[in-house]
């Protein structure tokens, strides 16, 4: 029996006893602002609706987002109510459902950007083509652009396949097009072969 002062778990209605377990409120979701006991706020991290990670100066900030909130890769809260296009696409993103058992998470790309990938590919690496192609060379080699960008990996309902979206400002859609293409660029191959002959 629930005691006075008890918590209710808003997510799997539990009950929280307050004096000796600890509890959350959701910053995110249809949830916010409801508590959350320890064990479905740690679960839903485990498990998130999207990795998503923001490049700004040659940098990456991974941020896991959950059903009730979203956290740094070093366990900081990221302040989802927070005045920027990160936190405008993390509040964005929302669950689409394509059937009654079948559905992906997908969130707004911000104004003023454009969304340059919006593609996915198998686990196995099948469907790995064009600008995807590209962009997964240079991102796996640990190149990161210097101008901002949002690559994110929100979860569908096929586990197996990933499900990639890139998103950069929209004055930034030439450079970005060079970045995925520099290695392909006649001229950087000129650049890199005549370094090496030196
Ligand atoms: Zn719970």
């Amino acid at each position: 029996m629930p005691k006075k002062g008890d918590v209710k778990c808003r997510c799997c209605g539990r009950f929280v006893n307050t004096d000796t377990d600890g509890y959350w409120y959701a910053t995110r979701g249809d949830l916010k602002d409801k508590p959350i006991c320890d064990s479905c706020w740690y679960d839903d991290l485990a498990e998130p609706e999207a990795i998503v990670i923001f490049c700004e100066e040659g940098e990456r900030q991974k941020v896991r987002v959950g059903s009730f909130s979203a956290e740094h890769e070093d366990g900081d809260e990221f302040d989802v109510n927070a005045r920027d296009w990160g936190a405008d696409y993390i509040r964005s993103l929302a669950w689409h459902r394509t059937d009654p058992w079948r559905g992906y998470f997908d969130g707004q790309t911000p104004q003023e950007w454009t969304r340059v990938i919006s593609d996915w590919c198998g686990i196995d690496g099948y469907n790995l083509v064009g600008d995807l192609a590209l962009f997964q060379k240079r991102w796996n080699d640990g190149d990161t652009p210097d101008f901002p960008a949002i690559v994110s990996f929100p979860r569908g309902s096929n586990v197996c396949s990933i499900i990639i979206d890139v998103m950069v400002p929209t004055d930034k859609v030439a450079a970005w097009q060079q970045w995925i293409n520099a290695e392909l660029d006649p001229s950087f191959e000129d650049k890199a072969e005549s370094a090496e002959v030196r």
